[in-house]
């Protein structure tokens, strides 16, 4: 295959696809440069791409314990190929669902009347009774409870947990949404698939950079709505 090599022309739009701000982990925050493998990293904790720092024109920088990430070990590296057109095709297949806006509101704290506070008394054993306030435990002190209201738009959306089978490994739509929308910036017709463990990860790559993704571990080959099929090299 022709290596390109270039620059990347859109690489916030290309690394935010991958990064997840609110994640828990600050590693899921930001691109980062990975000092150990000289890559720069982003990732939501699910799946990952990996870059050549440089094939970017920005310059990252390691984050706070960034080397204790580790890539897992591949046990049988894979030499096979498959196209984004089959990807799509298979994120086509997937079943539809209704689409549903989440909306947030708050109600008043009963239990506090709204104050945020409560008070409580205790009786000690000389009958002699003592008061204090305290933050309402049921409101945890902000004097309102929060909801969430679930309206279906009408209208119907790809299911973003649908199952799809990519040679011997399963995975959510949501993360093959990613790689898809992913390949498609990077301007791959067709991508080497150089680890595809059924436990473990699958990885794409294409004009020397990478993206990995871990798969379902639970048996849910039952589920599988659709499959891409990858092609053994010529
Ligand atoms: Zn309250």
């Amino acid at each position: 295959m022709e290596t390109l090599n270039k620059k990347i022309k859109n690489e916030d739009e290309l690394l935010g696809l991958f990064i997840d701000v609110d994640g828990i982990l600050s590693n899921t925050w930001l691109p980062f440069l990975h000092p150990t493998y000289n890559e720069v990293w982003a990732t939501d904790g699910h799946v990952i791409i990996r870059i050549p720092p440089e094939r970017l024109n920005k310059q990252y920088e390691p984050t706070d314990g960034c080397e204790r990430l580790k890539l897992p070990t591949v046990e049988h590296p894979c030499s096979k190929s498959c196209t984004l057109a089959a990807i799509k095709q298979a994120l086509e297949a997937c079943p539809l669902v209704d689409e549903v806006e989440t909306e947030e509101y708050e109600e008043k704290c009963e239990e506090c009347d709204g104050t945020g506070m409560v008070e409580w008394e205790y009786t000690d054993g000389k009958m002699k009774t003592h008061y204090h306030d305290f933050d309402c435990p049921k409101c945890g002190g902000d004097g309102v409870i929060m909801h969430e209201k679930e309206t279906k738009t009408g209208k119907k959306v790809s299911d973003e947990d649908a199952i799809i089978q990519i040679g011997a490994a399963l995975f959510r739509y949501r993360i093959l949404r990613i790689v898809a929308d992913a390949l498609k910036m990077l301007g791959a017709d067709t991508v080497n698939i150089t680890a595809n463990e059924p436990y473990g990860m699958t990885e794409f790559e294409y004009d020397g950079i990478k993206i990995g993704l871990m798969c379902i571990t639970a048996d849910l080959s039952e589920k599988i709505s659709a499959e891409v099929k990858l092609n053994e090299k010529k």
